[in-house]
C-alpha cells in the first residue's frame, strides 16, 4: 500500500508541525486526507549519530564485498532462488537441505522474537539494510546536492529554473548510479558474483532474463531511496508491523522521559532551571527539534510509534538542546518503559528467559544437523521396469540408477563399495564417475551378487560411497532375486 502522492509538495506542511492531539489520527507522513507529506529532515549530529555512522561504514563494507567472499571457494552468502541453491557461511545447501534450512530459519525468527523483546527496534536504526542506505548513504547526499531541511523546502517551492532542474538532475542521476550498485549487490547476493559478471560481460542476447532483473532491481531501489524512502519501514517491511506484539513495559526503546519532561513549554530568556521547576515547567523547552530531525515524520513525545525506526535522531537533537540550556542530556534516551516510570534497569523477564530456551534448542539442533550433513547426497534406485538377470556362474545382477548431489566447492571422484555383501558394483560408463562442485551427476550401475548369498525374492544391501577412500556415506537398496 502506498499513501497518493500530491504534486507539488506543501513544503510548508510536513509533519514538522504535528499535532500533538491528533498524531493517532493519521500516520506522520500524510495528511488527514490521505496525501503523501514529504518529510525534510533536518541534519543531526551528536554521539549517536557518529556511532551510527561508524557502524554504517562497516556494514556497507560487508554489504558491497560480501558477494566477492569465498569460504572454500563458496560464496559468504548466496540465496539462488532459481537455481535453488543456497551457500551460508561458504556452506553450500540443497533442496535436499531445506530442515537444515527452515531449523535455520526458526534460529532467525525466535532470535529476532527474543533481540527484540529485549531491544526493541535496534536492529531497524543501526543495522537494516534499508535504513543505513537511506540515511548515512542516499540522505546525505540529498544534503550534499540540495543543503539541509530549510534549503530542500526553499527548494522544492521553488519555480522551476536552470538552477533547480541542474540540482534534480544531478540527485537523481547520483541516486540512479547507486541504486544501480545496491541493485547488482543484491542481484550477486541470488545469482552469485561470477554469474553477475557473466551476465555483464557475455554477449546480452545470451542473458535476457538476468539483464531483465539487473535494470529491475535498479529500478526498485531507485524508487525506494527516491520516493518511496520511510514508507518501506511504515507499510512494507512487516517486522515494523509485529513489533508491537513484542515490546513490553520492559523492552528498551528510543523513549521520551516524560516524567522529566513535561510540563513543556518554551524557555524563557535568562529562566535559571530551578525557576523552571518552581514555575511547574518540565525539562522539555518545547522546540520540536526531536521532531525536525526524524525521518519517520513523528513526535517522540507522543510515545512510542510503530513509524519509530530507533535511529537515534530524536536523542542526539535533544542532547544538543539539553545541552544548549543547562540541563542533563537524556531527556530522550534509550529506555523501557519501566526504566522511565520506575527507574528500573533492563530485566531478562520469563517471556525472554523462554524464548532463550527455544534458541538454544534451535541453535543445537541446526550445529548438529550441519556439522552431520554429509558432503553429498546419494540416491541409487533400483532402474525403473526392470528385473534381475542371470549373469552366468550361478551370479544374479541388478541395474540400478545412480544420482549423486555434490555440496561441496570441488569436483568429487565418486565409486561404490558393497558393505553388507560379497560382490561387484560397476560404475558404467567409461572412465570415473566424476560429479562436478556444486552440481549432481546421474549414471547407471550394476551389482552381481552369488545366487546362494541371497536372502529370497528381495536381499537388503549397504552400500557405501567412497571418494579417494573416504566413506562420505552409507546408502542401502534392495536387491531382487528369483524366489527360493
Ligand atoms: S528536542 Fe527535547 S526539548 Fe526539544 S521538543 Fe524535543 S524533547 Fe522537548
Ligand atoms: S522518533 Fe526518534 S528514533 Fe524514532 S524514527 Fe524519529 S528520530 Fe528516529
Amino acid at each position: 500500500m502506498s499513501i497518493p502522492s500530491k504534486e507539488p509538495y506543501d513544503p510548508l506542511s510536513a509533519q514538522q508541525q504535528a499535532n500533538p492531539a491528533d498524531f493517532r489520527d493519521h500516520i506522520g507522513t500524510a495528511d488527514k486526507k490521505g496525501y503523501r507529506q514529504w518529510i525534510y529532515a533536518k541534519k543531526v549530529d551528536g554521539k549517536w549519530f557518529r556511532w551510527r555512522t561508524w557502524m554504517s561504514w562497516v556494514l556497507l563494507a560487508i554489504m558491497f564485498v560480501g558477494p566477492f567472499v569465498r569460504i572454500n571457494g563458496n560464496p559468504l552468502l548466496m540465496i539462488n532462488i532459481v537455481e535453488r541453491k543456497f551457500s551460508i557461511l561458504g556452506q553450500i545447501f540443497w533442496p535436499q537441505d531445506t530442515f537444515i534450512f527452515a531449523v535455520a530459519m526458526l534460529v532467525f525468527f525466535v532470535g529476532i522474537m527474543i533481540f527484540t523483546t529485549a531491544f526493541g527496534r535496534l536492529w531497524c536504526g543501526w543495522t537494516c539494510p534499508q535504513t543505513v542506505m537511506m540515511e548515512m548513504v542516499f540522505r546525505k547526499i540529498e544534503y550534499w546536492i540540495d543543503g539541509d531541511a530549510h534549503e530542500q523546502r526553499a527548494l522544492a517551492a521553488a519555480p522551476w529554473s536552470p538552477h533547480k532542474i541542474w540540482k534534480r538532475v544531478s540527485k537523481y542521476g547520483v541516486f540512479f548510479v547507486l541504486s544501480f550498485i545496491v541493485g547488482n549487490t543484491l542481484f550477486s547476493y541470488i545469482v552469485g558474483s561470477d554469474k553477475l559478471f557473466q551476465i555483464i560481460t557475455d554477449d546480452p542476447r545470451n542473458h535476457v532474463t538476468g539483464l531483465t532483473f539487473m535494470i529491475l532491481f535498479t529500478l526498485l531501489f531507485f524508487a525506494i531511496f527516491a520516493r518511496f524512502r520511510e514508507q518501506a519501514c511504515t507499510f512494507i517491511c512487516p517486522y515494523g508491523r509485529f513489533q508491537s506484539a513484542l515490546l513490553d513495559e520492559n523492552t528498551m526503546v528510543v523513549a521520551y522521559d516524560y516524567k522529566r519532561g513535561e510540563g513543556r513549554a518554551p524557555l524563557k530568556r535568562g529562566q535559571a532551571p530551578e525557576q523552571r521547576k518552581a514555575g511547574g515547567k518540565g525539562d522539555c523547552v518545547n522546540c520540536h527539534q526531536c521532531v525536525a530531525v526524524c525521518p519517520t515524520g513523528i513526535d517522540i513525545r507522543n510515545g512510542v510509534q510503530m513509524e519509530c525506526v530507533n535511529c537515534t535522531a530524536c536523542i542526539d537533537a535533544c542532547d544538543n538542546v539539553m545541552d544548549k540550556v543547562g540541563q542533563p542530556r537524556g531527556l530522550i534516551r534509550y529506555a523501557s518503559l519501566n526504566g522511565i516510570e520506575k527507574g528500573e534497569s533492563l530485566k531478562f523477564t520469563a517471556r525472554m528467559k523462554l524464548y532463550s530456551v527455544i534458541l538454544t534448542a534451535l541453535i543445537t539442533l541446526f550445529l548438529v544437523l550441519v556439522f552431520t550433513r554429509s558432503d553429498v547426497e546419494t540416491a541409487l534406485l533400483r532402474a525403473p521396469g526392470s528385473l534381475f538377470q542371470k549373469a552366468g556362474e550361478g551370479r544374479i545382477s541388478n541395474i540400478y540408477t545412480l544420482r549423486v548431489v555434490n555440496k561441496t566447492g570441488h569436483d568429487i571422484a565418486v565409486e561404490l563399495r558393497l558393505l553388507n555383501s560379497e560382490g561387484t558394483v560397476k560404475v558404467l560408463g567409461a572412465g570415473e564417475f566424476i560429479v562436478p562442485k556444486e552440481n549432481s551427476a546421474q549414471t547407471s550401475v550394476l551389482i552381481e551378487l552369488e545366487e546362494e548369498d541371497l536372502d529370497g525374492a528381495s536381499t537388503h544391501l549397504e552400500i557405501g560411497v567412497y571418494s579417494h577412500g573416504k566413506l562420505l556415506e552409507t546408502v542401502k537398496t534392495a536387491f531382487v532375486g528369483p524366489r527360493k
